[in-house]
């Protein structure tokens, strides 16, 4: 177009509005040594946009690493679930899955001793499926309602502004039903050798519903197939000088050179029925189910293979919630994922806005979605995100689907707060089983460590409660983390 930048769009710089800028190098002033003027768009379009790159961090998971990749069945589970994108053995979904550490901020390291997110998105065909889990088969808490006050106990001492070992013994003592998790985290898992080499876990049981309606639990796996493999206490301390975006490098450089990361997708089921008789609420997410009574079983292959374009698009903006489910999977009355059900999508809002789910990254575009949210911020319509016009011509309207309504299920008693712990053992039983069983002597040894270094940092009226908190998993735990403290 003669006069304009059309022909060579590509290669002239623009302001936001699109225009080319004839000058990029120099702010107009009223004369060479003059003040800046008001009018100069080119700098105001700049610096306002710079002033507004950050977002809130994310409360928890503000370090992340994300790629791009695809899921495919590989062995037929129907009978189980009617998800389609798990019907055909050989069919294939494309994921986006973001791994992250919990409590640091954006800029911390790696390495840091925490639990890592395990949170993939599935673009399936009939919406997005997440599964926000972590490397962690169980959880510290299981009541959302303590939530808040755990993770303030992991995060910044609001006096100090520092890191405090004595608000997370106060916390875990108190709260023994976190000592499952914490056993996990003070292995060396909770010090992964990046994200490539850990498993991940919905952590939270879920149901999934047949085409019968029949409905059964669920609890996923995802195994890595390059093997686990933990740093040392010292190695990731070290890392952490070294190179404190090791994970993040090491996921992307392996992506970059054609070495793609794959996992193992594996469930336990267990029959509705059986859940009732069980041993332990099977909706703890405290415990797990032993792999003796629930065997694993294979479902496919997770592969990453493309990173993304831009970190901030796709990385930061990704937004993930337990409650974006497809038909065949369903909440449980897992306490804890009934209040995540309602914070990921709550802090998105706060975080990106009512349109979250518009934005590219998490936007369901292998379908198109035929809603009546019609306006707010950043409200866009692009392909997959049609709005549905109010003409008056409600004939027109988009059809409901009876049969992906979720399956009933039976409610009982009176309302009120129960607290869920159950016989007095109950939190101990399988940290100690992890710890006498599962642990060979170098891992149980690294435990001791690990956890006499913490605690050793206490007070010693927090050292003596977690001192107490270990001998109800196990005297011997005990003494070896008082012996290694002295
Ligand atoms: P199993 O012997 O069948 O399973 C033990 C599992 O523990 C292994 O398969 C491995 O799972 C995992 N594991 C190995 N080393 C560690 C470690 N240092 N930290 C955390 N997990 C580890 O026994 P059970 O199923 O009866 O479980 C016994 C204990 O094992 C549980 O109380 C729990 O603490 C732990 N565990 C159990 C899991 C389960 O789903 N049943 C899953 C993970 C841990 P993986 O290959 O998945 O890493």
């Amino acid at each position: 177009m003669e006069g304009g930048q059309s022909t060579e769009l590509g290669t002239v710089h623009t302001a936001s509005n699109g225009a080319p800028i004839g000058d990029n190098q120099n702010s107009m002033t009223a004369g060479p040594r003059g003040p800046t003027l008001l009018q100069d768009f080119t700098l105001i379009d700049k610096l306002a946009a710079f002033d507004r790159e950050e977002i809130p961090e994310r409360i928890v998971h503000a370090k992340g690493a994300a790629a791009h990749g695809v899921f495919e069945v590989t062995n037929d589970l129907t009978k189980y679930t009617k998800a389609s994108f798990l019907n055909t053995i050989g069919k294939k979904t494309p994921v986006f899955l973001r791994f992250s550490t919990v409590g640091g901020e954006r800029g911390s390291a790696d390495t840091e001793r925490d639990p890592r997110g395990f949170a993939i998105k599935f673009y399936t065909e009939e919406g997005n499926y997440d599964m926000v889990g972590n490397n962690t088969p169980v959880f510290f808490i299981r009541d959302a309602i303590k939530f808040p006050e755990f993770i303030h106990t992991q995060k910044r001492c609001p006096v100090s502004g520092l890191k405090d070992a004595n608000m997370a013994w106060d916390f875990w003592t108190k709260h023994t039903e976190s000592l499952h998790q914490v056993m996990v985290l003070f292995s060396n898992r909770g010090t992964p050798d990046g994200y490539r080499r850990m498993n991940g876990y919905s952590s939270h049981a879920f149901k999934w519903v047949n085409e019968d309606g029949e409905a059964f639990y669920v609890q996923y796996h995802f195994k890595t197939d390059q093997g686990v493999k933990n740093f040392t206490a010292e190695e990731a301390h070290k890392m952490k000088s070294d190179n404190p975006d090791y994970a993040t490098q090491d996921l992307f450089e392996h992506i970059d050179k054609g070495d793609f990361p794959s996992w193992t997708f594996k469930v336990q089921i267990m029959p509705e029925a059986d859940a009732e008789k069980y041993k332990w609420n099977v909706l703890d997410i405290t415990k797990v189910w032993p792999h003796e009574d629930y065997p694993l079983i294979e479902v496919g292959k997770l592969t990453l293979n493309r990173n993304p374009k831009n970190y901030f698009a796709e990385t930061e903006q990704s937004a993930f919630s337990p409650s974006h489910l497809v038909p065949g999977i369903e909440p449980t009355n897992d306490k804890m994922l009934q209040g995540r059900l309602f914070s990921y999508p709550d802090t998105h809002r706060h975080r990106l806005g009512p349109n979250y789910h518009t934005i590219p990254i998490n936007c369901p575009y292998r379908v198109q979605t035929r809603d009546y949210f019609l306006a707010g911020i950043h409200a866009d319509e692009h392909e997959g995100t049609a709005k549905i016009p109010y003409q008056g011509k409600f004939n027109d309207a988009p059809k409901e689907c009876p049969e992906h309504e979720t399956k009933k299920f039976a409610v009982e008693g009176e309302a009120g707060r129960y607290d869920q712990s159950e016989h007095p053992n109950s939190d101990f039983e399988q940290p100690a089983a992890l710890f006498n069983k599962v642990m060979d002597e170098f891992e149980q040894e690294s435990l001791v460590q690990n956890l006499a270094g913490h605690i050793g940092s206490c007070r010693e009226e927090i050292q003596i409660a977690a001192l107490e908190a270990w001998a109800l998993v196990d005297d011997k735990l005990s003494e070896r983390i008082k012996a290694a403290i002295k």
